[in-house]
């Protein structure tokens, strides 16, 4: 039964059988809420399969099945005990689950095998440490998060191609009619994927080339042909020539079912270099790509950017008296303060271990003090408590510098990194835009 009001942005609905859980529910909660997740327990199938009916979709679902047979539900036939077939089936399709097998159970393919078809999200095998399912479960939230679009540009006719039908799917196509300025159109547009079609490869077999061979070509990107007639002469020179892979435009809908599983794996790549995979943030190579694109974007549309530097502060003491692991704790918890205040267009990243950049779209120097100061009003408000009882707070200092005045990332970044110095020898716990727009603490 839920045993709490909402406190926390996210939520675990967790069944299990109630003696099991009893021991370990403090423990579990307590490691939940430094992630800041609740867990709402639940030992009846009804009541928590009408939970989850209920639910929007943004929580997870956690379904411990060791000893089954002792969940709580009311069968038609007044008996109590229940067939794993029979929960899964009552389970509502729209959403997915965790499961928490035995290793017993995860040895038997067969019962593996239900599992995993059974709308799985994710399984885990018993016994599991609650800190690490915690922690498992934390980086669930964060992957459900992600989904920057795939960004696809197209060069050649491909007849029946869906664009909005793919665009739900997280690929974003645009078209480019001409074979001999795609180089540029990539350059401006940064593309993950580049379509060429085997009409336009034939009559122009530099392209990928010339693309390939770009010193800043983004080695995520793939060029792919698109063949429309099998030739497997074609296809040879095609690999020879630099494309990453060969697609078959057979039908329309099957084109688009490949389109997206290859997106789905450049994703996974750009995350695997681009993003920090404690926190889910970019880390710095991640936002040095997405600030050039910003400030790209700001110089089209004559908009500021603001540009801020976070440096948690006496970052070492915390280690030093409350563990490396509580470190890290503060350090996940600052990256959630930090992404409940941000904008559509805005970037944060976790810079390096307890540094963090945030830039600030449409945004101009005081504005951004303004902002930066708000988050640091926010986290040196959260209670983090270090011994039952005994709660401490925390603060980091910033540095902020916008564009135009600073014209690139790296004097963006330079001149905000040396206006958090002068933050830390003011005192630390402030935010600082140069001499005059100190903000005390
Ligand atoms: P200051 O107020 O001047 O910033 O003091 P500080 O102690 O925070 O000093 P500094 O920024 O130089 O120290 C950062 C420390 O953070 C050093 C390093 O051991 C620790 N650190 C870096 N990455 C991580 C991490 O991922 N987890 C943990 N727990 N500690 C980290
Ligand atoms: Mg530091
Ligand atoms: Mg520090």
């Amino acid at each position: 039964m839920p045993h709490t009001a909402p406190l926390y942005r996210n939520h675990v609905l967790l069944l299990s059988q109630s003696f099991f859980i009893k021991d370990n529910r403090a423990e579990l909660l307590l490691h939940a809420h430094k992630y800041d997740f609740d867990i709402l327990f639940f030992d009846d199938v009804s009541r928590f399969v009408d939970a989850v009916a209920k639910d929007g979709g943004d929580n997870l679902y956690v379904i411990d099945l060791d000893a089954l047979h002792n969940l709580q539900a009311d069968m038609p036939d007044g008996r109590r005990t229940l067939m794993l077939g029979e929960l899964l089936q009552r389970l509502p399709g729209d959403h997915s689950y965790v499961y928490l097998q035995s290793a017993r159970q995860g040895s038997r393919f067969l019962l593996q095998q239900r599992l995993v078809d059974s709308h799985c999200l994710a399984y885990a095998e018993k016994p599991i440490a609650n800190d690490v399912l915690v922690d498992k479960l934390f980086k669930l939230f964060v992957q459900k998060k992600r989904g920057d679009p795939v960004r696809m540009v197209v060069l050649g006719e491909v007849p029946g191609l869906d664009d909005a039908a793919l665009l739900a799917r997280g690929v974003e196509v645009l078209r480019h009619p001409d074979a001999q300025t795609l180089h540029l159109r990539v350059k401006e547009l940064q593309p993950d994927l580049v379509l060429v079609t085997d009409t336009e490869y034939g009559r122009t077999d530099a392209i990928v080339r010339v693309l390939q061979k770009n010193i800043e070509a983004d080695p995520v990107r793939e060029i792919a042909l698109l063949q429309c007639r099998p030739d497997s002469l074609l296809t040879r020179r095609a690999l020879a020539d630099g494309f990453d892979a060969v697609l078959a435009n057979c039908e329309p809908e099957l084109l688009a079912a490949q389109l997206v599983s290859r997106a789905n794996k450049i994703r996974i790549n750009k995350d695997l270099i681009g993003k920090d995979r404690a926190t889910g943030l970019l880390n710095k190579v991640g936002l040095q790509q997405k600030t050039q694109g910003l400030i790209w974007r700001a110089a089209q549309e004559g908009c500021p950017l603001a540009f801020g530097v976070i440096d948690i502060d006496k970052f070492k003491t915390i280690n030093d008296t409350w563990g490396h692991h509580f470190g890290d704790i503060v350090i996940k918890r600052l990256s959630l303060t930090l992404a409940t205040q941000l904008g559509e267009c805005d970037l944060l990243s976790r810079f390096g271990g307890e540094e963090f950049v945030v830039v600030f779209w449409d945004c101009g120097l005081t504005e951004g003090r303004r902002r930066l100061d708000a988050m640091r009003q926010a986290f040196g408000a959260i209670p983090f408590e270090v011994a039952p009882g005994d709660t401490r707070h925390f603060s980091f200092s910033g540095g902020v510098a916008a564009y135009p005045d600073c014209r690139s990332e790296n004097e963006l970044f330079l001149r905000a990194d040396a206006m958090l110095y002068v933050a830390k020898q003011g005192g630390r716990n402030q935010v600082c835009i140069g001499e005059a727009g100190l903000v005390p603490a």
